[in-house]
């Protein structure tokens, strides 16, 4: 990760791309400003901004208990001039390390950099927690203000040549300084993120950097432009209300609205982002369907201004040239050297390893499909637009969940207190008690105070979990305050959902699903409530993308485990416990799906690291072309499970910061059903087991080489195995496993 994570507040988001039964997660990092080496203009002061003084909430730290934000005091004009003065404070910080007389030590270039910054992380943190959940017209403005003046900010401290010199001396003589482990991971970790910047290129190579960066930053942005016009364009429009059969009222209305909103007659369906368009569950007439998924699958393909095809093909050329400017073969392996994963090899293996699996499993889908269609008597063999329809229609006759017979048994603060805080408290012994006396940003927030198992104070712990209109979609987990020994603080650590709130008086009843989001997001906030580390970049959650949802997913297996389940499905109003047929349907419905789900992510996992695996001496690649290619390369060529993103619009890749980094959502799975395995086999919710997870993996952070301290924990490395149990995949006749 990058060395600002510590003061960039790392924000996890859940996004709105669930397959199967999961929850993925995305790491607002990388989203919400360039990466380091991408030039940046300063934005001019404004002078509209007032003075930074003790007045400031953010001037000292805070009194509080655990230094928690004094949000009774805090305006929303206090941010930016904060956030400014901390800029420049810590500037000042870099220089004075940077300029020191004394030869470059441990402790006066690394220590010392860990140390600075202390205001502008305290004034940030807390804007990034209220411009993600209660923002307001001053906060975003603000934000537009102060972005650039980061990311000048942290150029100014990667591209310093002094401040590098003096970095890379101490890690030349690293092995010979008697450092503790956490140290020397935090010289290691920290130099290899200079040069991740390209620190240590000449100056004529940081020139021809800078102009790839250039070209590169715009690429992408003319991807997203063009995309989102490429995208509303592409909205399926009708007068006919006859091929909108099958919706609901409400998603016919939506539509109406749509068409209005857009100013023109009769229904719109705009589409969203990924290959598979939602309505398709629902729509009856096939010929809509068809034709949808084709506005689909080619948005972004029709030869106008708005195809993207040529940019992407140049913005992979671009990076692969990148690649081999700062040494690496290719792009992915330049972006993976600072992952779990390593390599783009060990990204490759783990998914081919995964391809046979997840296509059999999507295949025996298909074929329950089409039984379907056949007992329809439709008469047409199943295509990748009849898939939501059908797969809806077998959902509801095999598994007829009904919302309204579940979510009695889901009442918020009891899944919060006896499911969520329960688990944590068998596993890891820490306890929860409510606090009145902390100001919070917004009256829906609820603080608690975590007590150690020795009785002592662990972290303060807030969740909001209403949907309001000022708050960013999904579910995510942040820290107000970062725990480490050498600023002496413990964690202030918070989670955030959208979640239906009720009226006044009423209870919160919630979906299994929102019991699941509870569970994944309190993984995070203990992977940072357990943070016992020195130094701060190197705290808690603060991990590389392809570990970081692995706590959270792996904290979602306790929501179903029997003995956390029947502590907290009771039924709001008579107390009973949720009657066992329920539950079995429940459990039963989880897999449903999985194979279509991990089928169409892993193939767009596999073209991501394709495209991301070719060197700079491939020419320019056609993109549809290649794309075939790939996938026919890895036999996911499957007709009736496409990509979940096509290349021409895979946002994640070509403009939000993910490019080579897709595959992290299914390696975190791995680890997560490989992790459960192991309590399995060890007598599941136990203390014992609890405290040595925390120990091993969740108190770690990334104070050590990640593959390392996973096998030290699990004995082995991760496999597919695990997976496979618990996704209930099979390999197809034939196909060769590990
Ligand atoms: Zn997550």
């Amino acid at each position: 990760m990058k060395r600002y994570d510590h003061r960039l507040p790392f924000a996890v988001l859940l996004l709105a791309t669930c397959t199967g039964g999961g929850t993925f997660c995305g790491l607002a990092q990388g989203a919400d400003a360039p990466p380091p080496t991408q030039p940046v203009p300063v934005a001019p002061a404004t002078p509209e901004t007032p003075p930074f003084g003790p007045s400031n909430p953010f001037f000292a730290p805070s009194t509080l208990p655990f230094q928690a934000p004094p949000f009774d005091r805090i305006k929303d004009e206090d941010f930016q001039p904060a956030i400014e003065a901390g800029i420049a404070a810590d500037l000042a910080e870099m220089r004075a390390i940077a300029d020191d007389p004394a030869p470059p030590t441990f402790a006066n270039t690394f220590v010392a950099m860990e140390m600075s910054g202390r205001l502008l992380t305290r004034a940030l943190r807390t804007f990034r927690a209220v411009t993600g959940a209660n923002t307001d017209p001053v906060l975003q403005q603000a934000e537009a203000t102060l972005a650039p003046e980061l990311a000048a900010h942290r150029d100014a401290i990667y591209l310093n040549p002094k401040l590098f010199a003096r970095v890379a001396a101490v890690y030349q003589k690293r092995r010979s300084l008697n450092l503790d482990p956490e140290s020397l991971r935090l010289v290691e970790q920290t130099y290899l993120e200079f040069v991740h910047a390209g620190a240590n290129l000449t100056a004529e190579d940081k020139a021809k950097l800078s102009e790839i960066n250039k070209e590169q930053s715009k690429l992408s942005n003319t991807f997203s432009t063009r995309l989102l016009a490429a995208t509303k364009n592409a909205a399926f429009r009708t007068d006919n209300q006859d091929s909108l059969a099958g919706l609901s009222p409400a998603q016919l209305a939506a539509a109406g609205e749509a068409a209005k909103g857009r100013g023109v007659a009769g229904y719109v369906i705009p589409l969203q982002n990924t290959t598979q368009q939602p309505v398709l569950a629902s729509l009856t007439a096939r010929s809509s369907r068809e034709t949808i998924f084709k506005n689909s699958w080619d948005r972004a393909e029709h030869g106008d201004a708005n195809d993207t095809r040529d940019t992407i093909a140049r913005i992979a050329q671009l990076r692969a040239q990148r690649a081999a400017l700062l040494g690496f073969p290719n792009y992915a392996a330049w972006e993976l050297q600072d992952q779990m994963a390593k390599t783009p090899e060990a990204a490759l293996k783990f998914m081919s390893d995964l391809v046979p699996l997840a296509t059999a499993k999507a295949l025996s889908e298909q074929q329950e499909l089409q039984a379907a269609v056949d007992a329809d008597h439709a008469g047409f063999t199943l295509a990748a637009w009849d898939w939501e329809l059908y797969a809806e229609k077998v959902r509801q006759q095999k598994y007829d969940l009904d919302q309204a017979q579940v979510k009695p048994y889901f009442e918020l603060g009891n899944v919060l207190e006896n499911g969520v805080f329960y688990a944590a408290h068998e596993l890891y012994g820490i306890s929860f008690k409510e606090r009145h006396d902390i100001p919070v940003y917004q009256p829906d927030v609820r603080v608690f105070e975590v007590t150690d198992t020795n009785g002592k104070p662990l972290a303060l712990f807030y969740c909001d979990y209403f949907k309001r209109d000022n708050k960013n979609g999904g579910a995510w987990m942040s820290n107000l305050v970062g725990g480490s020994k050498l600023l002496d603080t413990l964690p202030v650590v918070y989670n955030v959902a959208n979640f239906q709130k009720p009226a006044a008086g009423e209870p919160a009843l919630i979906s299994f699903e929102d019991v699941t989001t509870m569970f994944h997001e309190f993984g995070h906030a203990l992977h940072g409530m357990f943070a016992d580390t020195v130094y701060p970049s190197l705290a808690g959650a603060q991990t590389p993308r392809d570990f970081v949802e692995f706590p959270s997913q792996f904290n979602e297996h306790w929501a179903l485990y029997p003995q956390v389940f029947k502590h907290y499905a009771h039924h709001y109003q008579t107390g009973a416990p949720m009657p066992d047929a329920l539950v079995a349907k429940i459990k039963r419905a989880k897999n449903f799906g999985e194979g279509y789900g991990l089928t169409e992510t892993l193939a767009a996992a596999e073209l991501d690291m394709q495209w991301h695996t070719l060197p700079a001496s491939a020419p320019l690649q056609n993109p549809d072309d290649f794309e075939k290619q790939a996938l026919a390369n890895v036999h996911m060529d499957l007709a009736a499970v496409p990509p979940r993103y096509r290349s021409s619009y895979f946002a994640h890749i070509w403009g939000n910061g993910y490019a080579a980094g897709y595959y992290a959502y299914l390696w975190t799975q791995m680890l997560d059903d490989d992790a459960y395995q192991w309590f399995d086999d060890h007598g599941g919710l136990t203390r014992a087991n609890g405290e040595r997870f925390r120990r091993m993996i969740l108190s770690r952070g990334n104070t050590e080489d990640l593959e390392k301290l996973y096998i030290a924990w699990r004995g082995k490395p991760p496999t597919v195995e695990a997976m496979m149990k618990y996704r209930e995949l099979k390999p197809a006749p034939g196909a060769v496993t590990h």
